[in-house]
């Protein structure tokens, strides 16, 4: 049997995948079992930020690997204590918790916030309220921190605790906050999933002012908008915020498996010993590609991935079939005339693999991405939406 068939066999239905196997790539460029080389615009749901096979980070991993591979949180290992410092350096905050995914990252992020109120302010104050339209996982209690009612129907019940307010409408989030029973407010800097859609510099910051009033701590769910995605190292930046707790993932391990919940002054020493834990959070390999993935994130680094962002809107925006180009850094969302489905299978007929986020498609390409190879996808997404 060969791929899809064993696939299509064996493996759960969770997935509609596009009729494409991946041999091999490198940078930008994938190699599919049909023969066809495709420019990669989605690096696995933003994973893979600096393209295949990229040597620095095959590097650092392979050195690990010879070295030793796991050891389990019973022991030290370095790898996973240096990039602490560093997520603590570059954000400010003071404690990392290290999981292997966005989801687990937030699930850590939820017991952070329950357990600082209930030792603050006792047993009724651990409502967490989120975005409609947010996305925050696929575990029961992740789904139900995810502001879609679409991901909730076949699950039910989720996990309690949970309550909604309009994403860029402060009323909503102020009437929300009235009882007293919120003891976090969890948000995306740019709604990924739910199609690309950046929040507001002024609802951020009245958020803000609120949270910090009412000691309701802010956290900010960076699995996808972190670590450069953006143009910034962490979504939040453009916005001037303070969140008490970060949540990342995915392009933190630029394609290996990692989550982290790095958590501020306040909560870093909620959780103690027996708290919370994971077999293979700080995973040293995962955790050795991780710091020479953040290492390489430096101001010049990300001037460049703004500078490809103006490069993106400037091509796209008004061309003919696009309706509206929305996003933030290389997380971008296009609103098209046709169908984004339809947009899509013509983009990987041409050679271009994008993502499409609700009824948009969505461009997270490599962020070392040269802008030749850019202006090629660019040029092939225009003919796709005529
Ligand atoms: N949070 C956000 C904002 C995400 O975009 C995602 C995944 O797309 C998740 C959480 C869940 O991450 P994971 O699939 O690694 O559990």
């Amino acid at each position: 049997m060969n791929t899809i068939a064993l696939d299509k066999e064996y493996i759960a239905n969770t997935y509609a995948r596009f009729n494409l196997e991946f041999v091999s790539g490198k940078g930008a460029i994938i190699k599919c079992t049909n023969g066809k080389e495709y420019i990669d615009m989605g690096t696995g749901i933003g994973v893979n930020i600096f393209g295949f096979c990229d040597q620095e980070w095959t590097n650092a991993v392979t050195k690990q690997l010879g070295e030793f591979q796991h050891c389990s949180n019973l022991y030290y290992s370095a790898p996973c204590a240096n990039l602490a410092k560093m997520l603590c350096d570059a954000t400010g905050l003071k404690k990392v918790f290290f999981a292997n995914s966005g989801a687990e990252a937030n699930e850590c992020a939820i017991k952070v916030a329950r357990q600082y109120s209930k030792e603050k302010y006792g047993d009724n104050r651990f409502k967490i309220l989120t975005l409609k339209n947010s996305f925050h996982g696929r575990t029961i209690t992740t789904l139900s921190a995810t502001g879609q009612e679409v991901f909730h129907q076949k699950f039910l019940p989720l996990t309690e605790g949970f309550v909604y307010a309009e994403a860029n409408n402060f009323e909503s989030v102020e009437k929300a906050t009235e009882k007293g029973d919120i003891c976090a407010i969890m948000m995306e800097a740019v709604q990924g999933e739910g199609g690309v859609i950046p929040l507001e510099k002024e609802f951020v910051k009245k958020v803000s002012e609120l949270a910090n009033k009412k000691d309701i701590l802010i956290i900010f769910d960076e699995v996808q908008t972190g670590n450069g995605r953006t143009g910034e190292l962490y979504g939040y930046m453009n916005f001037n915020a303070k969140p008490d707790i970060i949540t990342t993932a995915k392009g933190l391990g630029g394609g290996l498996p990692i989550g982290a919940c790095i958590m501020g002054e306040k909560v870093s020493d909620v959780l103690g010993a027996g708290d919370h834990g994971s077999t293979f959070g700080g995973n040293p390999v995962a955790s050795a590609g991780a710091i020479s993935i953040l290492s390489r994130l430096t101001p010049e680094f990300l001037s460049e991935v703004k500078e490809k962002s103006k490069l993106i809107f400037s091509t796209l925006s008004g061309a003919q079939g696009i309706k509206s180009v929305t996003g933030l850094g290389l997380m971008i969302g296009i609103e098209t005339e046709k169908p984004a489905s339809e947009v899509i299978s013509a983009c990987i007929d041409m050679g271009v693999i994008p993502l499409k986020a609700k009824n948009k498609v969505r461009l997270l390409p490599p962020l070392n991405i040269d802008n030749e190879t850019l202006l090629k996808a660019l040029d092939i997404i225009k003919k796709a939406v005529k």
